[in-house]
């Protein structure tokens, strides 16, 4: 059999692997990376940059539709209509520069990629079936990086297949679906639920909570309800699922009363989470301590063994791309020497619904929670003249402060563009900014970020624009 050895050997080429590696490389380390799909993983082939530019695209023609109506801005156009498969060719090379451009990367900085299945032998020992051999390929190294991601999970009244779907064919659809009925009103139901709808499709969702987005406070979903009701989209709400009805053209549902329903679906979006992949690549042979599905780490993304690490979804939530970039160039550094904790004031959440959701640090009810005496205020996008110069006067800022010293624990916000806020919130937490920073910083105008100043001021008691 072929063998190497490595210093490093990354398995999965996601943006925890990859960067990773790249770090790692740029660190002077003999570096490996095993990839069995596509370089860029989940986040760069099936996930984060294929559903932003889909959300983009059925953003545009959405926004064309609303004009060929009596537009308040004086725009007129025409029955606008849309090629699906013209819109699939776009997103798919957004999808392959960055692809492309991450293999560069890797390439450049000298990491060995290795295209194949990864199967593990032992903590330091792996064997690839690689695409190209017949001989499986064994690689030896000092580290192993675990960087697996994690899949989505199937529910067993509604397996995938024929009509029944996951995000990755839901991105990549060959037409649009007449009725497209979404289960799980989470990140990825609505956020495609609403791309689906922009694009023309009727859809509704199913949700076994109460509300939409349950996880987050009820606050700052209520726009977003708002919003589907708006855009036509029925939320069934405190409902299971029980099945394909027989002739495969319905989707049989429970409400909470007991009563039962019949929806109408050509095509089914099943978007109830995901799950790291732990199976099929012989993670269990190292029986490593697991936390829950996932695979436990230590705040240096140590696992139970020695020199075995793991990073990013594999090590559950949350199953954000930033956050396994973040782990993946902290272990690459340890590796290469340095000292390194994770230990981030705050991992951003962004939810890319219509409109979007910004979440960083603790919420009011979270500090309670936490033990901490603060306050909070918020100021509404109503009264930001920015947003009105863009059609929209929905959501709010919110600020959540320590009352003694006034360090700033957490930022919330909705509304339409919120989601590039989540660069000022995120730094001003790491920073340890209090509200008197915020406040007292000159924000342009006009802009949605002076609604985060003025949020500051408002906690304050010296608010100027509410
Ligand atoms: P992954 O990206 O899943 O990469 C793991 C890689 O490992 C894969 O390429 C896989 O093929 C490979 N692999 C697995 N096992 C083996 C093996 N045995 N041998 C070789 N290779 C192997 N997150 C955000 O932060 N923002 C978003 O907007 C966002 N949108 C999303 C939208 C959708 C539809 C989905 C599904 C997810 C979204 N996410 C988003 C989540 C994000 O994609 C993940 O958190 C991120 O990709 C996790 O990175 P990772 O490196 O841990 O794993
Ligand atoms: P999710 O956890 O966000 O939402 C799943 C939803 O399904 C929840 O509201 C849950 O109550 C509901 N649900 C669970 N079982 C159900 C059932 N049997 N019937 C009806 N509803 C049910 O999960 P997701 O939307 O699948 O996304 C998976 C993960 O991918 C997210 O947790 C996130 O980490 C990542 N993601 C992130 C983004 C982003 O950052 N913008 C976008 C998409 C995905």
């Amino acid at each position: 059999m072929n063998t190497q050895a490595t210093t490093l050997l990354v398995i999965g080429g996601g943006p925890g692997g990859y960067v990773a590696a790249i770090r790692a490389a740029q660190l002077g380390i003999a570096t490996t990376l095993v990839e069995g799909a596509q370089l860029g993983g989940t986040c760069l082939n099936v996930g984060c940059i294929p559903s932003k530019a889909l959300i983009h695209a059925a953003g545009e023609f959405d926004k064309l539709g609303h004009y060929a109506g009596k537009s308040a801005l004086g725009i007129q156009v025409q029955s606008p209509s849309i090629d699906l498969a013209q819109t699939v060719r776009w997103k798919d090379g957004v999808v392959a520069r960055l692809t492309g451009g991450v293999s560069s990367l890797l390439k450049k900085n000298g990491v060995q990629v290795v295209t194949g299945w990864a199967n593990i032998i032992d903590g330091r020992t792996v064997e690839v079936r690689a695409q190209t051999t017949a001989e499986p390929l064994r690689i030896v190294c000092e580290h192993l990086l675990l960087a697996s991601g994690s899949q989505a999970l199937e529910l067993p009244a509604l397996p995938f297949g024929g009509a029944v779907i996951s995000s990755t064919e839901a991105l990549s659809p060959p037409s649009l679906p007449k009725r497209l009925l979404v289960v799980g009103a989470g990140y990825i139901g609505l956020e495609l639920g609403i791309t689906y709808r922009k694009l023309g499709a009727e859809v509704a969702v199913v949700e076994a909570q109460e509300r939409v987005l349950p996880a987050y406070d009820e606050e700052l979903t209520r726009p977003v309800a708002a919003s589907l009701k708006l855009l036509g989209i029925y939320a069934h709400l405190g409902c299971t699922v029980q099945g394909l009805t027989a002739k495969g053209d319905a989707v049989r549902i429970r409400s909470a009363e007991g009563e039962d329903l019949e929806l109408a679906a050509d095509r089914v979006l099943v978007a109830v989470g995901r799950r790291a992949r732990t199976e099929g690549w012989g993670l269990e042979t190292l029986a490593l301590e697991m936390n829950g599905h996932a695979v436990r780490i230590d705040d240096q993304c140590r696992t139970s063994m020695h020199h075995v690490w793991a990073i990013g979804d594999l090590t559950g939530e949350p199953m954000l791309a930033h956050r396994a970039m973040a782990q993946g160039e902290m272990v690459a550094e340890i590796v290469a020497g340095k000292r390194r904790r994770f230990a981030p004031a705050a991992v951003p959440a962004v939810c890319f619904t219509d409109p979007e959701i910004v979440v960083v640090g603790l919420g009011p009810q979270e500090a309670l929670q936490a033990g901490l005496d603060c306050i909070h205020a918020m100021f509404p996008f109503a009264a930001n003249g920015r947003s009105l110069t863009l059609e929209s006067s929905g959501g709010f800022v919110r600020v959540v402060a320590r009352r003694d010293n006034h360090l700033i624990v957490g930022w919330q916000a909705v509304g339409r563009g919120v989601s590039e806020l989540s660069t000022a919130f995120s730094q001003s937490l790491e920073m340890g900014a209090c509200l008197e920073d915020v406040a007292g910083t000159i924000h342009a105008h006009p802009t949605l970020g002076e609604a985060v100043m003025e949020s500051a001021m408002r906690a304050l008691g010296r608010s100027l624009h509410v």
